[in-house]
């Protein structure tokens, strides 16, 4: 039986069998016990599938990573350490020293230290590009060894709209996936997979968890990507690997698994940022009310939006449910998320002050919790960028990132009013 989104938060990934715990058990083990060697060895060879090392992979994680598969509609999930990782992994996956990506510049900060500073020094060469670049641009940005296109859904903090089916139709015309990291609008209200985007990423620390109790990640493939179509740009799944026997991931797995047996077998076995099994059980808590929250930090970011907009102190305001927002209504027709990001007039010393007066909201480098708070990007996540990195970024100097948690908007909007008029 095909269930709505709904259902699927709260009952999606785990169906107890007869006198098994109603809430998903943690298993809080970091080995698993085998009666031969043999048996263990199969699971070694990627032969059979089981657990026997949490630094792999667990039970209680696997249960969570399930459910937002099934939230996402794709083929495969591994819950990750944090966001950060599961971008590094999306990545890293299938990209080498000496390839090259395609990103939109319009990304969360530390998304864009990773590919420009860290990634770059493992030989990994970025180009950047606007979220609104043209088909022809794009086409443009394409290299031999270029491996994938990556963007957000909506982009933290500047709140641009990735047009993902523009974006995935020239990833496939160059033979390259198209990652999506779609933490801001979570997949009650986008489903990048069904636009065309190949593997979608989570920072769940932010709305999936929604109660800042826990850091962590998730990576999902949707399963649909040819990687034998396209063999010789991606040799890490299409051809042997040594340290698994000369298994080839794509043709063992294909293309529902290869993604993500590659990335847990490899990746997590070296790199080991695995997400615990009490994060993934306050993570599962999180996702249980994630549809009924997310309707709530819409109404509050649309309400708060409405309300700065009208102000004459405010510059600017950005969220996409204002004005005619032509990407919004294709991509996000039943709301976006809870931050709104806004310019004030006076720049950074009045985006400050008016930042200090507030009560009810709190200045926090968290966003997407539960409850409201606002930061300064120029002077916080984005601080180690340029000012022309910021601004091709879409960080001004003034703008204010306002992350609209589950208050009452009335509150919200006093509390605004209260540190405008006392700046
Ligand atoms: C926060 C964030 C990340 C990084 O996630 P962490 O869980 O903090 O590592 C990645 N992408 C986006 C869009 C984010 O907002």
């Amino acid at each position: 039986m095909s269930k709505k989104i709904g259902t699927k938060c709260v009952q999606g990934g785990y169906t107890p069998g007869n006198g098994e715990p109603r809430q998903i058990p943690i298993i809080q083990s970091t080995t698993f016990k085998y009666n031969t060697s043999e048996d263990m060895g199969k699971l070694f060879d990627l032969e059979a599938s089981g657990y026997f090392y949490s630094r792999l992979q667990n039970p209680t994680c696997d249960t969570v990573a399930n459910k937002i598969c099934e939230l996402e509609g794709g083929s495969a999930a591994m819950l990750t350490s944090s966001g950060q990782a599961a971008n590094f992994y999306s990545i890293f996956n299938i990209a080498n020293c000496g390839d090259h990506i395609i990103s939109c510049a319009t990304i969360y900060g530390g998304t864009y230290n990773l590919f420009a500073v860290t990634m770059k020094k493992m030989g990994i060469e970025f180009t950047f590009v606007p979220p609104t670049i043209t088909e022809e641009e794009l086409d443009k940005c394409f290299k031999p060894n270029t491996k994938a296109v990556f963007g957000e859904t909506l982009s933290n903090p500047s709140l641009d709209i990735l047009d993902i089916e523009l974006f995935s139709k020239v990833a496939h015309k160059h033979g390259v996936p198209l990652i999506v990291d779609n933490t801001f609008p979570t997949p009650i209200n986008c489903r990048p997979i069904e636009w065309g985007a190949d593997i979608v990423t989570h920072s769940t620390t932010k709305y999936m968890d929604g109660h800042g109790a826990a850091v962590g990640g998730c990576i999902v493939d949707a399963g649909k990507f040819d990687w034998m179509a396209n063999a010789d740009k991606f040799p890490g799944l299409t051809t042997p690997d040594d340290s698994y026997h000369g298994i080839t991931y794509a043709e063992k797995f294909g293309k529902e698994g290869a993604f993500i047996t590659k990335a847990t077998a490899q990746l997590m076995r070296d790199f080991g940022s695995t997400q615990s099994p009490q994060s993934a059980f306050i993570l599962n808590l999180g996702l249980e009310s994630l549809h009924v929250r997310m309707a709530k930090h819409c109404e509050n970011g649309q309400r708060v939006a409405e309300f700065l907009n009208s102000d004459d102190r405010i510059d600017s305001v950005k969220y996409p449910g204002l004005g005619d927002n032509a990407l919004a209504k294709k991509y996000l027709p039943n709301g976006s998320c809870g931050v709104v990001s806004f310019r004030i007039k006076g720049g950074r010393k009045v985006a400050e002050a008016f930042m200090k007066n507030l009560k009810v909201a709190a200045i926090e480098t968290h966003v997407a919790d539960a409850r409201t708070c606002c930061l300064h990007p120029a002077s916080a996540t984005h601080r180690q960028m340029s000012d022309s990195e910021l601004l091709a970024c879409g960080i001004y100097p003034d703008l204010v990132r306002f992350s609209c948690g589950l208050e009452d908007a009335e509150d919200l909007i006093n509390d605004i009013k209260q540190a405008l008029d006392n700046i």
